[in-house]
């Protein structure tokens, strides 16, 4: 009999109220010693009471009277023990990396697919353009769409170790300084993070970033305005918000909710501006001609009912679209819609 067998034998009794594991594997085997007839096993127990202490002593003690030379004597002590220490949690991520960037502003809407992104890639472009230095971090970590939209699929951040801290390095491209949750994952995965999982991925997409000297940092926010945006605005020291719609009624109830986002008592930050998107339909062959598919206006109305500038409206074209999967965002460009862009940077930087 050695004490790799005795060992084994403890491995076959299991603990009915933790999976099915077993004794060995759940680490309560303290102790085992050995002498002449005599086989004394020591099993440990957390200080809250096990209802199955009783039991599994027994159990233990019988696995082994089992397989022991006959006449062996065989004790199960039982000892209390505190669980192990919490792993060391890793350092809080700090402000640090913030600290020399004047405006973090969030790109907000009530709802999905009103072209948040679309603004938010838009917008840093055209401020850059303007001559600011200029960060967008891609927060919507249900689906980022950064990558996609500059280009920049595929493109892996390095990593810099500043202060015994591990930072991930920004990647630039049209001026812009960029990061999404998207170059951490692979192309077609989805994203299933949720609650706090997905609240400190996406911390960690703003906060763990050397994003160094900036004029304005956006940060594109995921649709909606549950907890996880309520988390984001108050960890994140943002000077406001722009909001982006569309001119359907249905959006626009959503939007009051990403506006009392920002204004209910306990955040109290400004709304610079509200962005109408998709404001009317121009046919590439007829670029003069607009037609109100989603109604006229309606980003309008809101703002003045709200009481918020309208930054800009900006039309729904084909080329707009196209520019965006192309991953050469309009902004870039001189048509009418890059230049609409171009007017939003511009007065968004007032209202700042
Ligand atoms: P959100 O971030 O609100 O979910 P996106 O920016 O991803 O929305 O836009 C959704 C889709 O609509 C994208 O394919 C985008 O290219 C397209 N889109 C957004 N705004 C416009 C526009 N003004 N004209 C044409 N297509 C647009």
């Amino acid at each position: 009999m050695t004490e790799r067998e005795i060992f084994g034998w403890l491995s076959q009794v299991q603990h009915p109220g933790k999976e099915d594991k077993d004794l060995v594997s759940l680490g309560m085997v303290e102790a085992v010693e050995m002498a002449e007839g005599r086989v004394v096993v020591t099993l440990s127990f957390p200080k809250r009471p096990d209802p199955l202490k009783n039991y599994l002593v027994g159990a233990a003690r019988a696995a082994v009277y089992r397989h022991a030379p006959g006449g062996t004597e065989v004790e199960v002590k039982t000892v209390v023990k505190d669980p192990a220490p919490p792993k060391q949690k890793a350092p809080e991520l700090g402000l640090d990396q913030l600290n020399n960037v004047a405006h973090i502003i969030g790109i907000a809407s009530g709802k999905g697919g009103v072209g948040k992104s679309t603004v938010a890639v838009n917008l840093a472009i055209a401020l850059s353009r303007l001559g600011y230095r200029v960060g967008l971090a891609d927060a919507d970590v249900y689906g980022p769409s950064v990558p996609l939209m500059t280009g920049t699929e595929g493109a892996v951040p390095d990593m810099v170790r500043e202060n015994g801290q591990d930072l991930i390095l920004p990647v630039e491209k049209y001026g812009v300084k960029w990061m999404s949750i998207g170059y951490f994952a692979q192309k077609g995965q989805a994203l299933i993070w949720r609650g706090p999982m997905a609240c400190n991925a996406l911390k960690q997409m703003i906060l763990q970033v050397q994003w160094g000297v900036l004029d304005y940092l956006l940060i594109d926010m995921p649709p909606g305005t549950g907890d996880i945006h309520i988390s984001l605005v108050n960890d994140i020291p943002m000077a406001g918000a722009v909001i982006v719609t569309t001119p359907q009624a249905v959006a626009l109830a959503d939007v009051e909710k990403g506006v009392d986002l920002f204004r209910n008592p306990s955040v109290n930050r400004p709304v610079f501006g509200l962005v109408e998107n998709m404001a009317w339909f121009t046919p590439e062959a007829h670029p003069d001609e607009c037609y109100y598919l989603f109604g006229r206006d309606g980003g309008v109305e809101m703002a003045r009912r709200l009481d918020i500038p309208l930054l800009g409206q900006i039309p729904l074209v084909q080329a707009l679209r196209e520019a965006g999967d192309a991953g050469e965002p309009a902004a870039l460009g001189t048509r009418p819609d890059s230049l609409a862009f171009l007017d939003l940077a511009r007065r968004l930087t007032e209202a700042v």
